[in-house]
């Protein structure tokens, strides 16, 4: 009876970081943010959660638009994801984001969803988002990885008690263009590579990100590095929209002619974290981009994966997105 119907909370509507910032340091965890709330609303609809306030981002104009700087580019966390998509800039240089932007949910959640809140959102796992007491919810057991668990969606790697995966489709791709996210909290900025800004269970079972109560994604800063590189992203869903991956592949490479100089192969999906190949790109660099090459390396991706009951589909899935990418597919 009470799904759809979001209990009572303080809404605050600041315009100004500072202020945005002023409340999150005096409400502290019990102040929810918000950009477009497509995941957040969710939770507090259900009630599987609960929050005394929210503090709504989406008025802070500075915190919006892409801007070029220092040759590479800064979007602003509350840019949305439909704007991420047509930009000029980003299609043009990053074309990987504008990719997996343009692959996330569907144009409505698109038109609402913020890049910051797509970062920051929290994990799709059935039992948690179903309100059980699992390790991540604070309790002492993990429900997926049980004999009778459906796990079909969850982890092959870097399992910690866990067995949840990152469900952020732009994550894999602002890893692997190296990005940085800037984040602010009342006593200053700090910039953070965003192969360190996510979290594992190992690290910290309760929480996605290294963002702490009181601080903002204020952008994320996509270096010069890789503008202009060859692109490939894929996602495999159940569903063509509207669906989270089973695995997606976001892959980089710096060219030389034929030959691949450096490469970036994130996948989604697969693990707590947008979940770095290195083994695959050490093996790619100083070789030729084509199909002899993918089939050569792909198999390198699955070395220490470990499949639950219902996800062993995901290995050949993950050396077969590899192995697309490479040869360009
Ligand atoms: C049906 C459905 C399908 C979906 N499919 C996909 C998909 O295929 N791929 C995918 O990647 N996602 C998917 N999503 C998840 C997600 O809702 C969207 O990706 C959206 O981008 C979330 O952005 P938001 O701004 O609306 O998030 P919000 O709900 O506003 O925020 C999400 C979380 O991030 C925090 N947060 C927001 N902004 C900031 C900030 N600036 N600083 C610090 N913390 C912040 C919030 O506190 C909250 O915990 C789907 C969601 C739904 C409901
Ligand atoms: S996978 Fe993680 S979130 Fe899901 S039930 Fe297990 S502990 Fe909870």
């Amino acid at each position: 009876m009470l799904k759809d119907m979001m209990p009572h909370f303080d809404l605050y509507q600041p315009d100004t970081l500072e202020a945005a910032l002023d409340l999150a340091a005096r409400l502290g965890e019990d102040g929810w943010l918000v950009g477009g709330g497509q995941d957040s609303f969710d939770w507090l609809k259900n009630r599987t959660r609960r929050t005394s306030a929210v503090i709504d981002l989406s008025g802070i104009a500075a915190l919006r638009g892409v801007r070029v700087r220092d040759a590479g580019i800064e979007i602003g966390a509350l840019t949305t994801l439909t704007e991420i998509e047509d930009d000029a800039v980003i299609r043009s240089r990053y074309s990987l984001l504008a990719s997996a932007a343009g692959r996330v949910a569907s144009p409505q959640i698109r038109n609402a969803g913020t890049l910051g809140g797509n970062l920051c959102q929290d994990t799709r796992c059935w039992y948690y988002r179903g309100g059980v007491d699992c390790y991540r919810a604070g309790g002492n057991m993990c429900y997926a990885d049980t004999p009778e668990g459906q796990n079909r969606e969850h982890a092959i790697f870097n399992a910690s008690r866990c067995v949840a995966v990152t469900p952020s489709d732009t994550a894999n791709a602002l890893v692997a263009l190296d990005a940085q996210m800037v984040i602010a909290g009342r006593s200053g900025e700090r910039v953070v590579p965003a192969a360190a800004f996510f979290v594992g269970p190992d690290i910290d079972i309760r929480r996605m990100t290294v963002i702490e109560p009181g601080e903002i994604l204020t952008a994320v800063r996509i270096p010069a590095t890789w503008s202009g590189a060859q692109f490939h992203f894929e996602k495999v869903a159940d569903r063509t929209t509207w669906d989270f991956a089973l695995v997606s592949v976001a892959a980089a490479f710096r060219m030389e002619g034929e030959v691949i100089r450096d490469a970036r192969i994130v996948c989604g999906a697969v693990a707590c974290v947008p979940w770095r190949v290195t083994a695959v790109e050490r093996a790619l660099v100083g070789a030729t981009r084509n199909a002899a090459t993918a089939d050569k390396v792909a198999q390198l991706a699955t070395g220490g994966a470990r499949a639950l009951n219902f996800n062993q589909f995901k290995l050949p899935l993950m050396e077969n997105l590899i192995r697309r990418a490479i040869r360009g597919a």
